[in-house]
């Protein structure tokens, strides 16, 4: 069978390492649509090669009306991205938007019943009781690409269905990598120019999750994607420093047996899972070579150095739409502080700052997307003004 694909945000990182898988298994699947938001020319390649039924740039500013390709149709604006999330021809939908931008869109896609395999962490983390409630009713099914994530939905084998608590799981042990400033002195992380932020160690991935990897927000935002996708308290999920990123995760029983999956640091394993799921793909990839490893090393996160992961708990059992808080925040933080507008000390503080200041606001559970779009847009006026202090 063909599995019929739509991707959004087919020009980034996550997009691309899905279209190498589909460009080595013609036969197992179709792309039927496309987006990006602002890679015109990357996208009229793609749009070229993989022929989707329907294409949309997310930015209406950069549709130009020359473009047009027999087969295919053009769309511009977000409201594109809604039409191919929720089109009856996907079978799948890979959601590889960066932050609140992508959550509408996967918004849809769980309100039609799609399987979705989730790269936009964002998505849970400000509405992951509105995507619970969706994906229940239409019976849509969440399979996490985020590699941690789905090292977990892995270990806990075929048949597993996210957002439900597994028989006898007694806790997920979420690894890190600890980020490029892992051995740097406080003094030090507080100065970090940009350049230095986004050199992962392991991973390559695009600059505002590089960023978040480097503050450790990443793991933060990854707490609470945890907490919705595998229905866990914040005492269930803990987080170890693996500098090696070889160990992407693991899980405890209630017997203590722990299982873990293992492989190269390579975003394209994951999503290669995600795609057969429950089946596998042969992939034309680099495997481990044991003879190379010689240690694997853990730390406990250092909760001085980098704060995020203490303010994720407390964001937790605070409940509410903090997470919408707390990711509106750092969102803005981080294109500042890669506009060289603001410090990278400054972007927890920002995050602080915002989570005093709407803690009283954002203490309900939020009912609609309308309600959380006016919550989002609060918070990132908010950090704006804080900005130009
Ligand atoms: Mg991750």
């Amino acid at each position: 069978m063909t599995l019929k694909i739509t991707i959004l945000g087919a020009t980034g990182s996550i997009g691309k390492s899905t279209l190498e898988i589909v460009r080595q298994h013609p036969d197992h699947f179709k792309i039927v649509g496309l987006s990006t938001n602002t890679n015109i020319k990357l996208f009229e390649k793609l749009i070229k090669e993989f022929r989707p039924k329907k294409a949309v740039i997310a930015n209406k500013s950069f549709f130009k009306k020359t473009l047009s390709f027999s087969g295919v149709k053009i769309i511009a604006g977000e409201e594109g991205l809604l039409e191919i999330s929720g089109d009856p021809d996907t079978d799948v939908v890979v959601a590889g938007i960066v932050g609140f931008a992508g959550l509408s869109s996967v918004m849809a896609a769980t309100r039609a019943g799609k399987r979705i395999l989730l790269a936009n962490k964002e998505a849970l983390v400000c509405a992951g009781n509105l995507m619970v409630e969706n994906c229940f009713a239409s019976n849509a099914e969440i399979i996490p690409i985020d590699s941690e994530h789905n090292a977990i939905f892995q270990c806990l084998g075929v048949g597993y269905r996210c957002f439900y608590k597994a028989k006898n799981l007694s806790k997920v042990i979420l690894t890190a990598s600890g980020g490029p400033f892992r051995t740097w002195k406080e003094k030090e992380i507080e100065n970090a120019t940009v350049e230095q932020a986004i050199a992962h160690p392991n991973w390559t991935m695009g600059k505002k999750i590089s960023v978040d990897s480097a503050t450790m927000i990443n793991k933060a935002l990854e707490i609470i994607e945890a907490h919705w996708l595998f229905n866990l308290k914040s005492s269930e999920i803990e987080v170890v420093i693996h500098p090696e990123s070889i160990i992407h995760s693991m899980i405890e029983f209630s017997d203590k047996a722990v299982l873990a999956q293992l492989g190269q640091p390579d975003m394209r394993v994951p999503i290669a899972s995600g795609l057969a799921w429950p089946n596998r793909l042969d992939m034309d990839l680099q495997g481990l070579d044991w003879r190379d490893i010689k240690t694997f090393n853990f730390e406990s996160p250092d909760d001085k150095r980098f704060p995020a992961i203490p303010l994720a708990r407390e964001v937790l059992n605070s409940g509410g739409s903090l997470g919408a808080v707390m990711n509106a925040a750092n969102e803005v933080a981080v294109l500042s502080f890669l506009n060289g507008d603001i410090a990278f000390g400054s972007i927890i503080g920002m995050v602080y700052d915002s989570l005093e200041k709407f803690s009283q606001i954002a203490s309900q559970n939020i009912s609609s997307l309308d309600e959380l779009i006016i919550l989002d847009n609060s918070v990132r006026q908010f950090c704006t003004k804080l900005i130009k202090i």
